[in-house]
């Protein structure tokens, strides 16, 4: 049905280095078309979760020994990183991570890579994302590496779509930018969300911006999902309130 959760991540468990508890029973969802924001302070194990959602933390000897992903209902959690980006599913890492010695172009392309399609249809995504990203489109040129903080998210952001994604797993998009670009960033997550029907489930520091514009709401503190809702109630709630809306 519809109402079905797009991902579900069931009381996952995930250990570092065969020693290390990091995540110590989370579960989440993520309806179609949601944006759910995973709240929570450094630390808490936000990373963790997406990496376990896209496949990345065998890369760095982390494992999910308990619990289990689901998307669109059938099991993920065994897939490699690139069979989750075929199923629709692609991670925006921390910190931007383009190519720098590409230029901005080059870099979207690179996002294509995964597709079997022909130069065409990749030139008219080139264009959607140049149409969401018009500072991209200016800066399609430059080499990624000189291009400011925010134009680089942007990029990276861009970048994920050219693989036409049905989710994008997007951790901290807000580091380190002012808070304008941190604004302008999200509402073209809305927009993507909107009109595209791109599905977002977000890592963020800054609780203020993410319950926002996000729908669904999960605070994790040291690898534990301690509250979840909607978004407006989380804003309204006091313990929120006090101990995440002041630090943003
Ligand atoms: P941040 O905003 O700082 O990235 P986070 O909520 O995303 O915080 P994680 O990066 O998931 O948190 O880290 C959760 C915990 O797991 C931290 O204690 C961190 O030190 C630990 N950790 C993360 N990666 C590894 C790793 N590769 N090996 C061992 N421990 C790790």
């Amino acid at each position: 049905a519809d109402d079905a959760p797009l991902l579900e991540v069931n009381n996952i468990e995930v250990i570092y280095n065969s020693v290390i508890l990091v995540l110590k029973g989370v579960s989440l969802s993520l309806k179609k078309g949601g944006i759910t924001a995973l709240l929570g302070g450094n630390g808490a194990g936000k990373t963790t979760t997406l990496k376990a959602i896209s496949a990345l933390l065998r890369s760095e000897r982390g494992e999910v020994t308990k619990g289990s992903i689901l998307y669109r209902g059938e099991k993920v959690q065994d897939l490699n990183p690139s069979e989750l980006v075929k199923r629709g599913v692609i991670q925006v890492m921390e910190g931007r991570h383009c190519f720098e010695h590409l230029t901005v172009e080059e870099n979207l392309l690179t996002g294509a890579y995964t597709r079997g399609d022909g130069r065409a249809k990749v030139e008219a995504d080139l264009e959607l994302v140049y149409t969401y990203f018009p500072r991209l489109k200016e800066r399609r040129k430059s080499q990624a590496g000189y291009t400011s903080g925010g134009e680089q998210q942007m990029c990276a952001i861009g970048r994920a779509m050219m693989a036409r994604p049905e989710t994008i797993l997007l951790d901290e998009p807000s580091m380190g930018l002012a808070p304008q670009l941190v604004e302008e960033i999200f509402g073209i997550v809305k927009d993507l969300n909107e009109r595209e029907g791109v599905s977002f489930l977000l890592a963020e520091q800054n609780t203020n911006v993410a319950l926002r514009f996000a729908h669904q709401g999960y605070i994790l503190e040291s690898g534990r999902i301690v509250m979840d809702g909607k978004a407006d109630a989380l804003r309204e709630n006091p313990d929120v309130k006090e101990f995440y809306l002041g630090m943003s």
